[in-house]
């Protein structure tokens, strides 16, 4: 099997440290990415660690595939334990990172212990840094990378970084890169909030070549000759479609569809769309810079789940108002998909849904936890009972479109995740609406035969995490091509993806995870049967938990803590 090569680069942030360590036989077994980040996770994060504490760690990695001149290769992959869902998550963001990441010759970098002061954080091929920056304390997610790109030539897609909210420590602050793009879900921005880590930088010339098989120069060819409609508008093309067949959460989940959804929907955003948006090496280029000419505001997107969350969800029907939620989470550094949920949450209680002003000053009250910021800066999970309003998350996450009342398998997949509410973690919702050929695709209602799907997707998509590949490669990477980029049999590549799964399920069981936390806020035909079967396809017990003995350890700090 291909893997991502080089050693582990362990940064002690109070001792101001870093060391390495070979990992050869772990990244022969673990790929890279989220499947590394995972399995060092798992055995390196006390199972008892508080997310917003010293002991928390987070492992950016990055997989083989970045080492390929191919297409939806421009991503990377952060692990932890979240703040918002209280258990281990990987996130995955795209832009020009991954490239520049895999200079500084890591195949992983974790970070650990907490700073006194607030610090950036330089990774090259040379070694490790650390530059006290107090001016920049609650400086915003732009301001910040203008800083780096001034004072050490390194433009931002070298860098991660927080914003205020990340630094407030709000549950679902997003890491940033390459300035708008987001490692969004789950809040592990609040975790380098936490450890006082305004930004790190990785550069270097210490790169390790991984041969990548012919068959990637098909692939790029196919994704730059293809006429698709996410080239027009990227993830907005489904606003319309899911619209028709109500599976747009509309006034805080209140409604399945938008009678406004002409106005935040693809061609709105395509109208905006200015020009060509990609990640690193990305022929397929799906990515939304927009621009409202009459008020000069330009940011990059929105994409679909945000025109949900910031207009659907809150009753908004202009794309400019909701490009503006969308620049501002940006810039404050926040989970657009948690934070528009969470500012519906609030709409909902006060009677308020389509207040614009009110929607974009609630983002910056949130990201500075100033009054009632404060309160919806922990989430809806935490916050729902004081608003006076119904629970719309799972395991503490705030959920995304594909509605599973009307996609019945995305809401048993929704239940199933071990990262919460999260429409990617599956992606079972294109067999349901459907997206794929007729052959492939199941029936909206119930969730006959779907279990076993459910898994296999869990499964791949855990090794694209790992690769790294971007999600919607779909129509272009079929098993065999698969194979032959990764040189593993798909089976055995499916097996590794379990794997990855099951550690994530492993270890959240260790911090009282199970069945009761497998659930939807709302009925689904079948419900209990389904998850019974996932269980027992998976060979987890009926209790939603890994069975004794199948990994070691009830506590896992390292020799180090
Ligand atoms: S398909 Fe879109 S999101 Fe994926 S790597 Fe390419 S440009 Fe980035």
């Amino acid at each position: 099997m291909k893997h991502v090569r080089g050693p582990l680069c362990t940064v002690d942030l109070g001792g101001q440290t870093a060391e390495t360590a070979e990992i050869d036989e772990l990244l022969e077994s673990f790929l890279g990415g989220r499947a590394l980040g995972t399995k060092l996770a798992h055995d390196r994060i006390p199972f008892d660690a508080d997310p917003l504490g010293a002991e928390n760690r987070l492992f950016f990695a990055t997989g083989p595939l970045q080492h390929s001149t191919m297409s939806f290769t421009g991503r990377m992959s952060v692990t932890g334990v979240s703040p918002l869902t209280d258990g281990l998550l990987s996130s995955n963001a795209g832009g020009f990172l991954s490239r520049n990441f895999t200079g500084t010759g890591y195949s992983a970098v974790e970070i650990t212990g907490e700073s006194d002061e607030l610090v950036i954080v330089h990774v090259t091929d040379e070694g490790v840094e650390f530059e006290p920056v107090p001016d920049l304390e609650e400086a915003t997610v732009f301001e910040t990378c203008e800083y780096i790109e001034d004072e050490h030539g390194l433009k931002s897609e070298h860098t991660v970084v927080i914003g205020p909210g990340g630094e407030n420590q709000v549950r679902f602050a997003s890491i940033m890169t390459s300035k708008e793009r987001a490692f969004g879900r789950g809040g592990l921005g609040a975790v380098l909030g936490a450890k006082n880590v305004k930004a790190i930088t990785f550069d270097g010339d210490s790169t390790h070549e991984v041969e990548i098989p012919p068959v990637q120069m098909e692939i790029h060819g196919e994704a730059a000759k293809a006429d698709h409609p996410m080239k027009r508008s990227g993830t907005t093309t489904m606003t319309e479609f899911a619209n028709m067949v109500e599976a747009l959460p509309s006034y805080y989940f209140s409604e399945l569809s938008f009678e406004g959804a002409e106005g935040i929907g693809g061609d709105a955003v395509a109208e905006k769309k200015y020009k060509k948006g990609t990640c690193s090496a990305c022929a397929f280029a799906c990515k939304l810079p927009t621009r409202d000419e009459e008020s000069g505001l330009e940011t990059e997107g929105p994409e679909y789940e945000t025109v949900m969350a910031f207009g659907s969800n809150s009753g908004v029907d202009d794309i400019v108002d909701v490009m503006k939620s969308n620049k501002l989470c940006d810039e404050y550094g926040l989970d657009t998909i948690s934070a528009g949920d969470t500012v519906a949450a609030y709409l909902a209680s006060e009677d308020e849904f389509g207040n614009v002003d009110l929607i974009h000053d609630l983002v910056e009250k949130i990201a500075y936890r100033e009054g009632v910021g404060d309160t919806l800066a922990e989430g809806i999970d935490r916050v729902h009972d004081d608003l006076g309003v119904e629970n719309w998350t799972v395991k503490g996450m705030e959920f995304p479109a594909h509605d599973g009342r009307t996609l019945n398998g995305q809401g048993l997949a929704f239940a199933t995740s071990n990262r919460g509410a999260d429409h990617m973690y599956a992606e079972f919702y294109p067999y349901e609406y459907p997206l794929v050929d007729a052959e492939d695709a199941f029936d909206k209602e119930g969730l006959e035969n779907k279990p076993p799907k459910v898994i296999e997707l869990e499964n791949v998509n855990a090794i694209k995490d790992s690769g790294v590949l971007c999600k919607f490669s779909r129509d272009f990477i079929t098993p065999e091509r698969l194979e032959s980029l990764l040189d593993a049999d798909y089976d055995d590549l499916l097996e590794l993806g379990g794997e990855v799964v099951s550690l994530e399920r492993h270890f959240n069981n260790q911090r009282g995870f199970d069945r009761s936390d497998d659930t939807v806020p709302y009925e689904i035909p079948e419900f209990e049967r389904g998850l019974a079967e996932y269980y027992e396809e998976r060979g987890w017990n009926d209790d939603g938990t890994v069975p004794d003995g199948r990994f070691s350890g009830d506590t896992a700090a390292p020799a180090d803590d």
